[in-house]
């Protein structure tokens, strides 16, 4: 397999391996057994009912935590190949980015975050660490899925110094300065890409933008206009989707032609090369960097910000602010396993590990749980 790597590739036989060593696999590499393993575990299921804009409740059509991660990986693994990375490794730290999540997308993250000032924060990037690291429970050997250095690094796109430098080896880099590998900066890329055309097509979709303010951003006008030329009368769901898929296209061939022409000139000779290069060799072009940043500047005014999805947001940020607080009062109100992890952690930590173990429940919630847990705790009339 490695062959068709380029040299600025990362490589197993150079990685800096498992937290617990084990035997190689026999029919997979290292990295494709990390995919396999996130694809496996049950963090990953219950991205199936979490949200990023939309509550899971508001229609069956809109895009969730899941389907965006599947976007992310099948964006990713396309310049992924077309650069000559390790394609694995690329669709691993795509499909585990979002594990960390909180119910109800940003407005639960924030909410959380609010509740555990005092306690270190709560922050979903490290989040998505932690479930691999410890949260999971799949093995009899160790805790969480004990994941190759670069899949955890690749994970953690951004880190606090304070929180650098409790995670070791694997914070170090944010402490040197040092850039993550080129499969770690495209899952970025990709990230953003997905969100920003499914967010497009799901305000849309959802009725809260129309065409013609789309017009107002770029990267929509170009694509909308030239389709409109070419099909004037076309119209509905494939005028939508035509448009969308085209943007997409767009930046990615913007990503792969920009980055592959930074890369020719850096010429990295290994994946040791890419985290010396001083800056980040996966890039846009850019027009189209500045293009896409005025798309999500868009998305964030009329989208984000709609009158709709406020009033969402602020019930779902309500409802992870008491569950939490509820839950910090009276920790007996957890179910059991996680009542005894809060008094472990309590018993060695303080209030600050009542805490975490409370935003851990509360992160591992899906959005209807989070919305039937509220209500069991919440309305006297509920079951309990
Ligand atoms: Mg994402």
């Amino acid at each position: 397999m490695s062959e068709t790597l380029a040299p600025w590739a990362v490589r197993e036989t150079d990685s800096r391996g498992r937290r617990l060593p084990e035997p190689a696999p026999r029919y997979r590499g290292e990295y494709h057994r990390d995919r396999d393993r996130i694809i496996h575990c049950t963090a990953f299921r219950r991205l199936v009912y979490k949200t990023q804009v939309f509550v899971n409740h508001e229609g069956d059509l809109y895009r969730t935590r899941l389907t965006h991660s599947l976007e992310v990986a099948q964006i990713a693994r396309t310049v992924a190949g077309a650069l000559g990375l390790n394609t694995y490794l690329t669709e691993a730290v795509c499909l585990a980015h979002d594990l960390g999540h909180t119910p109800f997308g940003h407005a639960g993250q924030d909410a959380l975050n609010r509740c555990m000032a005092d306690y270190g924060g709560f922050e979903h990037n490290l989040q998505s660490l932690r479930v691999v690291d410890e949260l999971e429970e799949k093995y009899a050997e160790f805790a969480g899925l004990n994941l190759m250095f670069e899949t955890r690094e690749g994970i953690l796109k951004h880190c606090s110094a304070r929180n650098a430098r409790r995670l070791g080896e694997l914070g170090q880099r944010f402490l040197e300065g040092l850039q993550p590998g080129l499969e770690a900066q495209l899952a970025n890329f990709a990230d953003e890409i997905a969100y920003n055309n499914h967010d497009v097509d799901d305000g849309l979709r959802a009725g809260l933008l129309e065409i013609e303010e789309l017009r107002d951003a770029q990267l929509f006008r170009e694509q909308h206009d030239e389709v409109r030329r070419l099909w004037p009368e076309l119209g509905g769901r494939r005028l939508v989707h035509e448009i969308v898929r085209r943007m997409i296209g767009r930046v990615v061939e913007d990503l792969v032609s920009a980055s592959r022409a930074s890369l020719e000139a850096a010429r990295p000779a290994s994946a040791e090369a890419v985290r010396h290069a001083g800056e980040p060799l996966i890039r846009f072009t850019p027009q189209v960097a500045e293009a896409h940043l005025a798309l999500k500047r868009f998305l964030r005014e009329r989208l984000y910000r709609h009158n709709r999805v406020i009033r969402m947001t602020t019930k779902a940020g309500r409802t992870v602010t008491q569950l939490f607080q509820a839950f910090m009062e009276e920790p007996r109100l957890l179910p059991q396993d996680h009542a005894a992890e809060a008094s472990r952690k309590e018993a060695a930590q303080g209030m600050a590990g009542r805490a975490r173990a409370v935003a851990d429940y509360i992160a591992g919630m899906t959005d209807r749980f989070a919305i039937v847990e509220h209500g069991r705790l919440f309305d006297p009339r509920a079951h309990t």
